[in-house]
């Protein structure tokens, strides 16, 4: 390709919203376009790589055995309806009607559509396992759509999804997709970490994310460094702290007057006791499918931890939107609460989830929903008990890892694929169903995995750029080097760098020519912002058969023979493509 041809649009003002790397670099490179709030075009540039991504990751799949086809993005709200996700999905779900009144949806994942497709044409064991995927947009109706590709609201997602006799069936497909996984990142150039996951709205029982390690990654992940738990902290199993002594008596309640300590660090404070010795309340309103009020949830941990809303949400088995903090001002009359003053002692009307530490524990400082008044010596089952008794605390940094107790350390990281063993919650709602054997009936066995080929891309980005640009992997460069002339009206000049890229092409290696009429500083600003792995620049000794060949991950350049610099550059393409 010629850049003086080639569709290009560095911006040079970039939005304030573009505040991280890849974003910015997508940006100023002219790879997407924005079209509407999370919503972008891919460019010539752009979309070179996005195929790179989607050819690695279909190659792969291929080679595990899994079947491409593709599915509409648009899907009938019945199939919605039988699995019970038309009304569980929430707001990120983006409804359409037709002009007959029928709603449809966009598309944000694909359960119901290969669970449809595999009840009409899976009858037999013998058929099984089957694994089909698709590479494809999908839609969510994001409440904060940001980072450019990172979280978007139309996104290229590869989706596949397996089909099996049994659990046995379901670890084997699970293992080979992770292990599919593993070598797509890789071949894709990022660092990664696969981390154990909640399995949120696609549901199931078990579930991997696929981090990709970086500081803007909206993932925050524990992992221990002893033994080899590493966990989405949404995921993570918080080990409950040793339960107060034997020996340790009840002591009997006494209510003290603590005006003014709204937060437990106040609070600690002013009685000069540790956080540890107190409860921390924290309360919610939960909402029924049509968005109405649907009544109270009181939850408490420990007033130095933090409560984890996926373990609450977990618990009361509602999906996250179905939940949001309560309205101060209503809980009084309500539920009887105090802002800042609500302990479990004195609470009506609303459902109760303690963390399970808190069992143990004994005379604790709880509110004691009286304005300016805390009360001592709070004791579970003496004084209060919950409905729910789970573990709702995020594992935090230092904490004890909860397999082996070294002290956990907390990175972050992008999410850039999923995999979940749905088992039979599919399968069972639409009755997808094989005979096995002896002519029994049995459900099928699912499992379901993402990756999010857009985010990949950015992702790339954020591991693999520079202050001058984006340093591309060679695997995934919309191209793999660089001709940079620096003189195209030098006949010599010009005729070399017009052999060196058309030497390149024949040998199969993906190359551009920068035969622009600009100066040689901005062609080498633009080659570094670009980010092709390889330069080969033709200027003042072309007369000799003397290029200078670079690349953009080394600082260092030389200058060697025309043939040397062909030579090494496809080798250099050939070794890491
Ligand atoms: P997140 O937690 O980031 O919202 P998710 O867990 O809801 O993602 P999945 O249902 O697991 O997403 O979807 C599979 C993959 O699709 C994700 O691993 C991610 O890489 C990608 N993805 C999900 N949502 C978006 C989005 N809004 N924009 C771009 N990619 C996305
Ligand atoms: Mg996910």
């Amino acid at each position: 390709m010629r850049l003086s041809k080639m569709y290009v649009r560095t911006l040079r003002e970039l939005p304030a919203e573009a505040e991280i790397p890849s974003h910015i670099l997508l940006l100023r490179t002219g790879m997407i376009r924005k079209l509407a709030s999370g919503i972008y075009g891919f460019m010539p540039l752009g979309w070179r790589t996005l195929h790179k991504i989607e050819n690695i990751i279909r190659e792969e799949m291929d080679k595990s055995g899994a079947q491409e086809i593709l599915m509409s993005a648009i899907q009938p709200a019945e199939l919605w309806e039988e699995s019970g996700r038309w009304s569980a999905y929430g707001p990120e779900l983006w409804r359409i009607k037709d002009r007959n009144g029928r709603d449809f949806c966009l598309g944000p994942t694909h359960e119901e559509i290969f669970t449809d497709i595999v009840r009409d044409g899976v009858s037999s064991y013998r058929q099984l396992p089957l694994n089909l995927y698709q590479i494809q947009h999908k839609y969510r109706d994001e409440a904060r759509p940001r980072f450019g590709l990172m979280r978007s609201r139309e996104f290229i997602m590869k989706d596949a999804y397996s089909f099996d006799k049994d659990q046995e069936g379901l670890d084997k497909s699970y293992d080979d997709m992770y292990d599919t996984y593993t070598r797509i990142f890789t071949r894709c150039g990022l660092t990664f970490r696969p981390v154990e996951a909640d399995s949120g709205a696609i549901g199931g029982n078990a579930s991997h994310e696929f981090t990709a390690l970086s500081e803007v990654g909206e993932s925050d992940i524990a992992y221990c460094e002893s033994c080899s738990m590493a966990a989405n902290v949404e995921k993570a199993v918080c080990r409950d702290a040793e339960p107060s002594p034997e020996s340790e008596a009840m002591l009997e309640l006494q209510e003290v007057h603590t005006p003014g300590t709204k937060t437990i660090e106040e609070l600690a404070s002013f009685l000069n006791i540790d956080k540890k010795k107190t409860i921390k309340a924290l309360l919610f309103e939960k909402y029924d499918e049509d968005g109405k009020a649907d009544g109270y949830v009181a939850a408490f941990v420990r007033g130095d931890r933090d409560l984890n809303m996926i373990k609450l949400v977990n618990a009361l088995k509602i999906p996250e939107h179905a939940i949001a903090f309560a309205d101060e001002s209503k809980l009084e009359a309500a539920i009887g609460a105090v802002g800042g003053f609500t302990g479990p002692i004195g609470l009506h009307d609303c459902m109760i989830v303690v963390d399970s530490e808190l069992v143990g524990l004994k005379n604790l400082c709880a509110g004691a929903c009286k304005p300016d008044h805390h009360i001592l010596n709070v004791n579970y089952g003496r004084d209060y008990e919950g409905d729910i008794v789970t573990d709702l605390k995020v594992l935090k940094e230092g904490d004890p890892c909860p397999v082996c107790g070294a002290p956990i350390k907390h990175t972050r990281g992008i999410e850039v694929g999923q995999v979940f063993k749905l088992g039979t919650k599919y399968s069972e709602a639409m009755n997808a169903i094989y005979k096995d054997e002896n002519q029994q009936d049995h459900p099928l066995v699912m499992g379901c995995y993402g990756i999010g080929v857009s985010r990949t891309l950015a992702a790339v980005i954020e591991q693999h750029h520079d202050e001058d640009g984006i340093i591309w992997p060679v695997s995934v460069a919309p191209y793999h080097v660089i001709v940079t002339l620096v003189k195209p009206k030098d006949e010599t000049q010009s005729k070399l760098a017009e052999d060196i890229y058309q030497k390149l092409l024949t040998a199969g290696v993906e190359a551009v020519i920068d035969d622009r009429d600009e100066r040689p500083g901005v062609k080498f600003k633009d080659a570094d912002l670009l980010g092709f792995p390889i330069r080969i620049t033709v200027g003042k000794r072309a007369g000799e058969g003397i290029v200078e060949y670079k690349l953009r991950r080394d600082s260092e350049k030389t200058e060697i023979s025309v043939e040397e610099a062909i030579e090494n550059a496809i080798n250099l393409v050939n070794e890491e493509k």
